[in-house]
């Protein structure tokens, strides 16, 4: 079975290898999350082999350009749906928490589609929500 790429703990490693356009190596991001580098290096290397990382055990690792589509689209969920919880009357703080909890079981169409009901946001109390061609159909 292909291991899963969207799960909490590849989100929060693949929005933290995102942030660095020029590399890091797993033992940065096992440090910054405080766990075993052999637990970072595993998830690595099926997100290396599901297409979205070029990963090299010495030089560190990168986001593919597939990488980086996958990214923004895990960006523009978490936004969606933090908005979605505060607009019925989350605080924001509680609405971004809640969002983590469940963010990897929600679908990109069901995303869009909340997205859509919600008149394609432009912002989040966490950020810009961002649209690029491909969002909600080409919305
Ligand atoms: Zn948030
Ligand atoms: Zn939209």
């Amino acid at each position: 079975m292909t291991p899963r790429s969207d799960t909490p703990q590849k989100i929060k490693f693949l929005k933290l290898i995102y942030q660095f356009p020029e590399g890091i190596k797993s033992g940065d991001i096992a440090e910054k999350f405080s766990i075993r580098t052999a637990t970072v290096t595993r998830s690595l290397r099926e997100l290396s082999n599901a297409g979205y990382l070029n990963y090299d055990p010495y030089q560190g690792v990168e986001l593919t350009s597939a990488g980086e589509e996958f990214v923004r689209f895990l960006i523009r969920r978490h936004r969606i749906l933090s908005l979605m919880f505060a607009r019925a009357g989350l605080c924001e703080k509680a609405a971004c928490i809640q969002t983590e909890l469940i963010e990897h079981l929600v679908p990109r169409d069901h995303v869009d589609q909340i997205c859509r009901s919600l008149g394609h946001p432009s912002r989040a109390a966490c950020g810009i929500i961002e649209h690029d061609p491909l969002c909600c159909g080409g919305c």
